[in-house]
């Protein structure tokens, strides 16, 4: 771990609740009562899509308050940055907290919040840049998923980059997205698409390609026809190595069979990430060390991925941060 930890690195894919830090988890999870079963649930690393789904119920449950959402966005950007992180894109589904007074409005100030008071903090030449996504769940609607681009676009100047599309890939249809998703690109947002999580979704996958997101998430199953197209577009795909072998453990039952091989021996643009480092016991150095063993990578090697990685982000090229970040990537070790 110890080089992969001392290389500064990017992430590209962490979803807020499931980044919790896991001390402050178990402590608002004692403060909500949760029962046996429910505090069991979160003990261990998520196993299943639906395993992984009930441990999110349970965050959900016992995350409550612009107060709590605040406090674990900070301590997230405070993780990350221990760990070596210089550029963070989280990605959040705003919810209304309503017995909380919280709506989404609310939820997103809290998290942009959250992320000030860690800049108040942090050290000038350690810091994290972090900037934010909003995820429509899967099993919203249209309105909803409106709603989410509106706020999307209202916050804009304070640090919002983009669009994702997650939650439970078995349920909703790309039909009901697709309106919304089209208006936040034609508006300027970049967009990431969760995509082949589970067996037979290809004509959506396909319809997805179609699309042309900015990039994808997982694509664990592709069929051969999509996986031409997406080589093709040139689509950039985050990959959470760990959270698929977990989740995925049918078609991806070791790390070495992870398709990040696949995808970058072909130099097809791939980035390392985590998902959701509470949910499955990792972290983006963790990732980055099963990568270099389970795929023979120098630290060469993994200091182009994170290069790559930078430039696959949804920053503004032209920022003062994304020169500041590159300044940071090509001093190389920091720690
Ligand atoms: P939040 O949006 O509450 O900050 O983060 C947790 C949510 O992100 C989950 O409820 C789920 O909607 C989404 N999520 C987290 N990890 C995954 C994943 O691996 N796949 C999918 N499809 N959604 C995920």
């Amino acid at each position: 771990v110890s080089l992969a930890r001392r290389l500064p690195k990017i992430e590209l894919h962490a979803h807020l609740n499931g980044s919790i830090r896991r001390s402050t988890l178990k402590e608002l999870a004692l403060a909500a009562g949760l029962n046996a079963r429910e505090s069991q649930i979160i003990r261990g690393d998520a196993r299943t899509v639906s395993e992984m789904f009930a441990v999110f119920d349970v965050i959900h449950h016992a995350v409550r308050g612009g107060k709590t959402i605040r406090r674990i966005a900070r301590e997230v950007l405070e993780d990350a940055e221990a760990d070596g992180v210089v550029y963070l894109e989280l990605r959040t589904t705003p919810r209304a907290h309503t017995e909380c007074g919280l709506d989404q409005v609310g939820y997103v100030e809290s998290v942009l919040q959250g992320f000030k008071d860690y800049e108040e903090t942090a050290q000038r030449d350690r810091r994290c840049f972090a900037r934010l996504i909003l995820s429509i769940d899967r099993r919203d609607p249209a309105e909803v998923a409106e709603a989410t681009v509106d706020l999307a676009l209202r916050y804009r100047d304070r640090g919002v980059v983009g669009i994702d599309l997650s939650g439970d890939p078995t349920k909703g249809r790309w039909e009901t997205w697709l309106g919304p998703l089209t208006r936040a690109r034609e508006s300027g947002l970049k967009i990431t698409l969760h995509a082949g999580e589970v067996p037979d979704v290809d004509e959506e996958t396909r319809r997805m390609i179609a699309f042309k997101p900015d990039r994808f998430g997982h694509l664990c199953f592709l069929s051969s026809e999509n996986q031409s197209s997406l080589w093709a577009s040139g689509i950039p795909i985050e990959l959470c190595l760990t959270s698929n072998v977990l989740t995925c453990s049918s078609t991806i039952p070791t790390y070495a069979a992870h398709h990040f091989a696949l995808h970058h021996g072909r130099g097809h643009p791939v980035a390392l990430c985590t998902d959701d480092c509470a949910v499955f016991g990792s972290s983006l150095s963790n990732e980055c060390a099963i990568a270099i063993a389970a795929f023979s990578l120098s630290a060469d090697d993994l200091r182009a991925i994170t290069r790559r990685s930078l430039h696959m982000s949804f920053l503004d090229p032209s920022s003062h941060d994304f020169a500041q970040i590159l300044t940071r990537l090509e001093a190389g070790e920091e720690m």
